[in-house]
């Protein structure tokens, strides 16, 4: 069996007429642009059982879809041109495989580690943006501290100039707002939470 270029035109006519039955919305919608903005849109994505594991762009959600990978559980209005097919912008999908996902080894990056302590600094709880906080190791690396979900916090610059190499035992006003630990699967859902925060489709997924 040859898969020549027939094959894979006729798979996209396939997959248009598909997404055409299933919209069944009128062609002025069809002229909706596929924006860079609209690309970017934060999709809910679910595993097999309907858990919520991940949030990804819908650029990605798409070539989820199209590889046959995951199937569109709820969409938005909006109609998107995605490798030279109509589709409607989805807001959630669902894996059509059972993924196992280890939540306790989410990569460690500043970016997670913000996202953990939802952008507020451990000592002062002031809350800022990404660029005006920076990471504090709790027992300072000069004093053997890693670096180590265990051991990093967001925080604030005139705290972390204030605790600088001191551990935490030495200073009486400087005080850990709770103990930091790994992304748990708590966490991710009070993130995926407050991102689905405005897209009413997520809730019967998230339970709130
Ligand atoms: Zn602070």
């Amino acid at each position: 069996m040859s898969l020549g270029k027939n094959t894979v035109h006729a798979r996209k006519q396939k997959s248009l007429a598909k997404c055409h039955t299933m919209t069944q919305a009128p062609a002025a919608e069809f002229r909706t642009p596929a924006s860079h903005h609209a690309m970017q849109t934060p999709v809910l994505v679910l595993n097999a059982s309907y858990e919520p594991i991940n949030i990804c762009g819908a650029r990605r959600a798409l070539v989820l879809v199209l590889k046959g990978v995951a199937k569109t559980e709820e969409e938005h209005d909006a109609i998107l041109h995605a490798a030279r097919v109509l589709m409607p912008l989805p807001s959630v999908i669902r894996l059509l495989e059972y993924r196992r996902i280890p939540h306790q080894t989410r990569a460690l990056s500043r970016k997670n580690i913000l996202l953990r302590d939802r952008n507020t600094c451990q000592y002062c709880g002031v809350v800022l943006t990404a660029g005006e906080l920076t990471l504090d190791h709790v027992i300072p690396r000069s004093r053997g501290g890693l670096s180590t979900w265990e051991n990093l916090v967001a925080c604030c610059h005139p705290c972390n100039r204030r605790k600088g190499n001191q551990l935490l035992g030495e200073l009486t006003d400087m005080k850990l707002l709770r103990e930091p630990r790994p992304f748990s699967l708590h966490t991710s859902r009070h993130i995926m939470r407050m991102i689905g925060h405005s897209d009413q489709k997520w809730r019967k997924y998230l339970y709130y």
